[in-house]
């Protein structure tokens, strides 16, 4: 089955999609002949689908408001996949978002005629595989399940969940315990009574050794001293300064570094007890993985049944490369949404606004930009 042409092809229909969308909508683009939204997964609610079953709501950073309609109060207690899943799907049936899933999209291709062709697969089912990342089944070898999009502009708003980030090291492949990233995490219990070896130094590394140290033994393990800032984490001070610093880098073409790297770690009242349970206790980063567990230069070892990597995510772009937007950095010079070698691409919750807050404001900036490309006259 074929696509169609469009204006505007939105791919990822999370937070910074659907920012998109509704500011599309609201800039007299038409759903479906106007612009559509692409998302891979099977139903609302972009990553947070995907968080372990332990995230409550009132466990997470926060979750902005998408433009348009609140999410109002909401039961703390509540699994944040839940809740966010349902905010979302109620958004799209709001503003009549027109968002075709489960959709992936496998490639952008430049057309002679100066549109984009965006190619994508209609996949059967999605679902979170145990070892590794989430796939996607797709009718083997169907034909009916690829489909093209023609359109005049882009945005992109795939964000970083598909994209897990393993580092390598010696012996990796002889571990006989079992190996896992954050975004195949669930559960504490499934490590009851297991020495699990963290990996990383962000915030969900802190957070699921928090959770499974209730249930299992625990070693962390990170490649420098984490460094927890005492106060609150406030958006003003703090997470203006990081996405200064992040927004900096984009601009130069590097690739957007992490947060925690920029934010720190926040010392809240549940890292101090975990601190007096003595959880927080810190190794360097292991040289070399055994068939038992870790082990360092100078002799010491521990066994381990699990590691598990919280060692962040990378953008998804993988289905832009055929654009060749890559600077020699390795990253994507951007100026605002706009990616400075093709004004025909907007890329959305990447780098500066890849948060809830941020990808909100992206989705403004970005069809600000599309409305100047498509329709030069109409913006003042
Ligand atoms: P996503 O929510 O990832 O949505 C991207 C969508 O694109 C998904 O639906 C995906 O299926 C789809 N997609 C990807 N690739 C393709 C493709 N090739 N074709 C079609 N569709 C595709 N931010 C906060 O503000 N507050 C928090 O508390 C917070 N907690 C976080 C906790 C963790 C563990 C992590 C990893 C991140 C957290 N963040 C938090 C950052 C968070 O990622 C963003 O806030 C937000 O979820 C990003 O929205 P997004 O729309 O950019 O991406």
């Amino acid at each position: 089955m074929g696509g169609r042409d469009v204006d505007v092809v939105v791919i990822g229909a999370g937070q910074a999609g659907l920012s998109v969308g509704y500011f599309l909508h609201r800039a007299g683009f038409t759903p479906e002949t106007g612009f559509v939204l692409l998302d891979g997964d099977d139903g609302p609610g972009g990553a947070w689908r995907h968080r372990w079953r332990t995230l409550r709501l009132d466990g997470v950073h926060g979750i902005h408001d998408l433009p348009g309609l609140a999410l109002g109060p909401a039961d703390p207690t509540r699994r944040a996949a839940d809740v966010v899943a349902e905010y979302f799907g109620a958004y799209e049936r709001e503003f009549g978002l027109p968002v075709h899933r489960p959709i992936r999209v496998d490639a952008v291709h430049d057309r002679p005629d100066g549109r984009l062709d965006v190619v994508a697969t209609r996949v059967d089912a999605v679902h979170d595989q145990r070892d590794g990342r989430f796939g996607a089944r797709v009718g083997a070898g169907s034909e009916a399940a690829t489909v093209t999009w023609t359109a005049r502009a882009l945005v992109n708003a795939t964000g970083t969940w598909t994209r897990p980030f393993w580092p390598h090291y010696p012996g990796q492949e002889l571990f006989r315990g079992r190996q896992l990233h954050t975004a195949d995490y669930r559960d504490p219990a499934d490590f009851a009574g297991r020495h699990v070896v963290v990996v990383g130094g962000g915030t969900s590394a802190v957070q699921l050794l928090g959770e499974i140290s209730e249930v299992a033994r625990t070693t962390w393990v990170t490649r420098r001293p984490p460094v927890f800032r005492q106060g609150e984490f406030t958006r003003e001070e703090h997470g203006r300064a990081a996405v200064a610093l992040v927004d900096q880098a984009v601009r130069a073409g590097r690739p957007p570094g992490s947060v925690v790297g920029v934010t720190g770690l926040v010392d809240t009242p549940r890292v101090r007890e975990l601190r007096e349970r003595g959880v927080l206790r810190r190794l360097p980063m292991f040289d070399r993985i055994t068939p038992d567990g870790v082990a360092w230069a100078d002799g010491s070892v521990v066994r381990a049944d699990v590691i598990l990597w919280c060692t962040g995510f990378r953008a998804a772009l993988d289905h832009l490369a055929p654009l060749r937007l890559r600077a020699p950095g390795g990253g994507i010079v951007m100026d605002g949404t706009r990616v400075v070698a093709d004004p025909r691409i907007q890329l959305v919750g990447y780098g500066p606004s890849a948060s809830t807050i941020g990808a909100n404001r992206a989705g403004r900036a970005a069809v600000r930009e599309v409305r100047r490309l498509l329709r030069p006259v109409a913006v003042g």
